[in-house]
């Protein structure tokens, strides 16, 4: 291939993942196979080795959070994860009755269930630990996940008896539930990353990180539903169920024994509308033979049982008018256009609105003023325009054409490389901007400040009060402007100067998450304050320094350096070190090498804010300390993280062993 003809094939492959990955993490409508994906990707990470010059910034080789490698080890299933029957009507449910009654008479009951929608998945135990989980995959091989799938706290590590088999698979479905997943989302949106277009695909993404500690982060559920083993140990799939739960899995309550299909309409009718009044999506629901001797009779076909079948719910669907679309500028400056829409009843709700994600979504409907839009409702709180009803379209109509400038402050917008979303780069003189990034030094995971909220700091910017953060501590001059804020008495005023001042004490790491830099979330400003130490080494920080953190990348550590390039972030900083704001790290003196530890024991479970395990593990045998694996009433200290086993907790409880954090490890290094 002659160099203008790579440079052309990698072009393509570049347009054409990036186009793919939007495909499935926005519109959750991918084209092609994960395998295909894969393929593409591994030719175009080859070329760009082999072409170094020619490698594209926005290249989806590149993409951070691990969501698009997928390097997994497969593993062959011992039994195949069979698909589902399917159907969208009653008739097909009278006929699937009417099969089983022929093939085995008529004494026979029902287990109904939630179809929960998410990804299942495959849980091995062994000896009553889990040993091994695996993706569904093909159906016949998976990817081996366990150390994702073990930062789940609703799956038992290790069970709460005895009696189960030694060696056993059971089924579930892992779930985001709506909570989570709209606040995840909407912090993805704010950093300008891809926001994902329902909790299932959230659910998946996260799945199949790379990184477990990220995997982590991100709140998941399971349900579990079947269980399979080599002997039979229950006679129907009902006691099966009720037995499970006593082993510490987490099975659905909404779970009926129906005695003929009557009571499985009943159920169908229930939660046709109840669902949207689940904590978590649901598609349909699950019907099963219960017993297992019959379950054996029906068998299987190639692809699904004979003795269950899915009814599917259809999206809520209605057709309304869009009025306009507006834009929200949130605290980093992205801009997301919001389509408002004439008020119309959808699953039991009125809804006004509908997410649009971003300029690329308004083009691929090719939305015009006044279309008469179809809204759905699917697994996620708002709602979305699926299409335009083109025949209705009038003569004329105007297209949306999505802004060149902020709605908020006229600044023209920018789009960074490998990114979906604008945003408006005057974040010092843009009103969202200025008052979202109060709102978030306020707030609890940053500088937690009593007896000031949201709404106060809107009222106090609209006021002329405050525009900078440095503003919060010369309010205490400003006493008789405080007055004059409705609704805000000499009390509250007194409250609110005092959680102010106190604010002072707070730790380096989280007045550095409070500055609101793009990417340094919580972890990575702890991480930041833990390796750096201080302010001005961190501004005084080149890019190589800053990869070098553990767990801070190329984007990270640009968006640092660009932060700083501001004169006047650089004065923002300089009023709230006057005001005596912590930018220097506690100094935690600890011990490299030593003795320190000799003749104690340590379990180290979860996860970590300041070190990783393996450098827990290190600090510890260095300093004479010996790792075990498990627990038991000889151990010295369980080191506890975030997310430990439920069942490792319970243990060590139950035999005493004291639990003690990373700081209270690092304490003892003193
Ligand atoms: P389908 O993907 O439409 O073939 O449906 C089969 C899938 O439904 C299974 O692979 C599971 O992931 C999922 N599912 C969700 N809830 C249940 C449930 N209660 N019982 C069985 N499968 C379920
Ligand atoms: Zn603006």
């Amino acid at each position: 291939m002659s160099k203008s003809a790579i440079k052309d094939t990698m072009d393509a492959l570049v347009k054409e993942l990036n186009q793919h990955n939007y495909n499935y993490y926005v519109l959750a409508t991918p084209t092609i196979s994960d395998y295909e994906f894969d393929q593409k990707l591994e030719t175009l990470a080859k070329l760009e080795k082999e072409n170094p010059e020619f490698a594209d910034p926005d290249s989806p080789t590149l993409k951070v959070g691990g969501e698009i490698t997928k390097n997994f080890i497969t593993v062959n299933h011992k039994w195949p994860m069979l698909s589902l029957g399917n159907t969208y009507n009653e008739q097909d449910l009278l006929d699937f009755d009417e099969r089983i009654r022929k093939s085995i008479g008529d004494n026979f009951e029902y287990v109904c269930e939630l179809k929960f929608d998410g990804l299942s998945i495959s849980l091995t135990y062994e000896q009553h630990k889990l040993v091994r989980a695996v993706t569904r995959g093909d159906g016949k091989k998976g990817d081996d996940v366990t150390n994702n799938v073990k930062t789940i706290r609703s799956i038992p590590h290790q069970l709460k008896t005895m009696e189960a088999p030694e060696i056993f698979e059971i089924r579930g479905e892992i779930l985001m539930h709506l909570a989570a997943f709209n606040r995840l989302n909407k912090e993805r949106e704010e950093l300008g990353e891809i926001s994902y277009a329902n909790p299932r695909n959230f659910a998946s993404g996260t799945i199949k990180m790379q990184d477990s500690n990220e995997v982590a982060k991100r709140p998941l559920d399971c349900f579990l539903y079947a269980m399979n083993t080599d002997k039979t140990h229950f006679k129907t799939h009902w006691e099966s169920l009720q037995i499970l739960k006593t082993w510490g899995f987490h099975v659905s309550e909404h779970t009926i024994l129906a005695p003929s299909i009557t009571e499985v309409f009943a159920f169908i009718k229930y939660w046709e509308l109840e669902r949207f009044k689940l904590s978590y999506a649901i598609d349909g629901i699950v019907l099963k033979v219960n017993s297992y001797a019959q379950q054996q009779e029906l068998g299987i076909t190639a692809k699904s049982p004979r003795w269950a079948i899915s009814y599917k719910y259809k999206a809520q669907e209605v057709e309304t008018i869009l009025e306009k679309v507006t834009y929200q500028v949130g605290r980093t400056g992205a801009v997301t256009p919001v389509a408002n829409l004439k008020p119309v009843l959808l699953a039991g709700t009125t809804v006004k609105r509908a997410t649009l994600h971003n300029a690329n979504e308004i083009e691929r409907l090719d939305l015009h003023l006044g279309d008469s839009v179809f809204v759905e409702k699917g697994g996620e709180i708002i709602p979305k325009i699926i299409n335009v009803n083109l025949e209705k379209r009038k003569l004329g109509a105007v297209k949306v054409i999505y802004p060149v400038i902020c709605p908020e402050c006229d600044t023209q917008l920018l789009r960074k490389e490998g990114e979906v979303a604008f945003y408006c780069p005057n974040d010092e003189g843009c009103p969202p901007q200025i008052v979202g990034k109060i709102q978030h030094f306020i707030g609890r995971k940053a500088m937690n400040i009593d007896g000031l909220g949201d709404e106060t700091i809107e009222a106090f910017y609209q006021k002329g009060l405050i525009r900078h953060i440095s503003d919060l501590y010369t309010l205490k001059d400003k006493a008789e402007e405080l007055k004059t804020i409705a609704r805000f008495g000499e009390r509250s005023i007194e409250n609110m100067l005092k959680g102010i001042e106190f604010s002072k004490q707070m730790p380096f790491e989280k007045v550095l998450f409070g500055l609101g830099i793009r990417y340094v979330g919580e972890t990575v400003a702890k991480k930041l304050a833990f390796a750096i130490k201080n302010i001005d080494r961190l501004m005084a920080a080149s890019l190589e320094d800053l990869v070098a953190i553990d767990e801070i990348g190329q984007r990270i550590a640009e968006s640092i350096q660009e932060y700083f390039n501001k004169p006047a972030h650089l004065l923002q900083i300089e009023l709230l070190k006057a005001h005596n704001l912590q930018f220097e790290a506690k100094e935690i003196e600890i011990t490299l090498q030593s003795e320190k530890l000799s003749g104690k024991t340590f379990v180290i479970s979860g996860v970590f804010e300041k070190f990783s395990r393996e450098e827990l593990k290190e600090l510890i045998e260095s300093n004479g300390g010996k790792i075990l694996s498990s627990i038991s009433a000889k151990l010295s200290y369980l080191v506890a993280g975030d997310n430990m086993g439920p069942s490792k907790l319970e243990k060590a409880q139950k035999l005493n062993v004291p639990l003690i954090s990373e700081d209270d490890l690092l304490e003892m290094l003193k």
